[in-house]
């Protein structure tokens, strides 16, 4: 097979629709198009019908029962509901909220908007491996803790948290525990009930699935989740989330969460052995390089590398024909580097020279020998330019180097 340019390797951010998702969701844009809040007629109940299927597939993936499944939007809208809503509703029970310092904005920024309400965020810090345990949960709990919200799979470094037991020290206090599984749901197992999970984000484009649809899940009973609606209107989804359900999303959306399901296995087997010898091709040609996050605790489609004495945009710049993420945000005149990297002591150096490498079902080995090769022609090409990489070279120890300032 030969090389289709430009190569997708930007998975975390979001996936290609698989064709098979797309062929299911057809029908929903034109014959089948009724309104599933439509009880009278045929129409209405034909999309009810195919929602009510879509809603048990979804549920099926983490063990929960259809009816704890809200539709959304996608995990961004799901995130600001755990949040917000869980806030709004138990304020009169307590006043703080636990997350940790390496969520994504969807997270972090809905806690920023808690904090202007009037609640109380702790934001823990992961050490350098990225995993936030559940003994620094613990150590920040009060007594007026309402919720935790700990992701299950971090977006930028593919780490995977101990929700099983973030989620069992949460029930014992009877703290309500949210997590954002957006990169996990179908990826990695998760069972609702084994993980005492109460609350959980998810999205259809980072599985396959079209984008603009996602879901949360709101546990029913043991105990009974109640959530502050955001969005207010025509009382749909148990009065949680007014607004006409996205119908053929939502059908999309469960076919591909049934194909994750079918081939989660297999699929983490295959994309493992890609990443390791992607890895190790990295290791065998380049001196100085380091993996982000946890070695081996991570998605099995996530490669998150530090390239010392290269600039992440220099070295994308270098890779124009392939879709990859810099950990530094270009933001109108800085270059900021991640605060994920940041957040877990990662010092300037490695996070401005970081490249998430995002793999998944439409790699191919092909496409990754190819920018395996390519990336570490082009690093040590720059390193070559580099004055800080030639004085390493020499031995100069750069932490005993005076700088100049101008
Ligand atoms: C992509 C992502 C989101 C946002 O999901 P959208 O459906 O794009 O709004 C939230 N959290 C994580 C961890 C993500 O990867």
């Amino acid at each position: 097979m030969s090389l289709k340019f430009p190569i997708y390797m930007d998975y975390q951010a979001t996936t290609p629709m698989d064709p098979r998702v797309h062929e299911e969701m057809n029908p929903y844009f034109d014959e089948k198009f009724g309104n599933a809040a439509s009880r009278n007629h045929s129409f209405g109940w034909e999309a009810e019908k195919a929602v009510d299927d879509a809603r048990e597939k979804l549920a099926a993936v983490i063990g929960a029962d259809p009816r704890e499944i809200i539709f959304t939007s996608g995990a961004t809208e799901s995130d600001n509901m755990a949040l917000k809503g869980v806030a709004e509703m138990y304020k009169k029970k307590g006043n703080h909220i636990i997350t940790s310092a390496i969520e994504h904005k969807a997270i972090i920024d809905s806690a920023k908007r808690l904090e202007t309400w009037g609640f109380d965020v702790t934001y823990i810090e992961p050490p350098e491996n990225g995993i936030t345990t559940a003994e620094m949960v613990e150590d920040a709990m009060r007594d007026d803790t309402i919720l935790v919200s700990i992701m299950a799979a971090n977006n930028e470094v593919g780490v995977l948290n101990p929700i099983a037991e973030i989620g069992a020290l949460c029930r014992g206090r009877g703290i309500l525990f949210h997590t954002d599984a957006t990169q996990g749901y179908g990826k990695i197992p998760i069972d609702v009930d084994e993980m005492n999970i109460d609350l959980l984000s998810a999205s259809a484009h980072k599985v396959y699935g079209p984008k603009g649809v996602g879901l949360i899940y709101v546990r029913r009973r043991r105990p009974r989740v109640r959530l502050s609606a955001i969005i207010d209107g025509g009382g749909h989804e148990r009065g949680m989330r007014s607004g006409t359900l996205n119908v053929s999303g939502i059908v999309g959306f469960g076919k591909a969460a049934e194909l994750c399901m079918e081939e989660m296995e297999e699929e983490n087997i295959r994309l493992t052995n890609l990443r390791d010898k992607f890895k190790a091709t990295m290791f065998e040609s380049l001196d100085e390089v380091y993996v982000n996050g946890h070695e081996t605790n991570r998605l099995s489609g996530n490669l998150n590398l530090s390239f010392p004495y290269v600039e992440g945009e220099s070295l994308i710049m270098g890779l124009s024909d392939v879709a990859v993420s810099s950990g530094s945000a270009c933001t109108s005149a800085s270059l900021e580097p991640s605060y994920v990297l940041k957040a877990m002591g990662r010092g300037d150096e490695l996070a401005h020279s970081s490249i998430r490498y995002g793999f998944g079902r439409f790699s191919t080995e092909e496409e990754i020998d190819y920018v395996a090769e390519k990336t570490t022609g082009i690093v040590n090409r720059l390193r070559e330019m580099s004055p800080l990489y030639e004085m390493v070279k020499e031995g100069v120890d750069l932490s005993k180097v005076e700088w100049q300032s101008h």
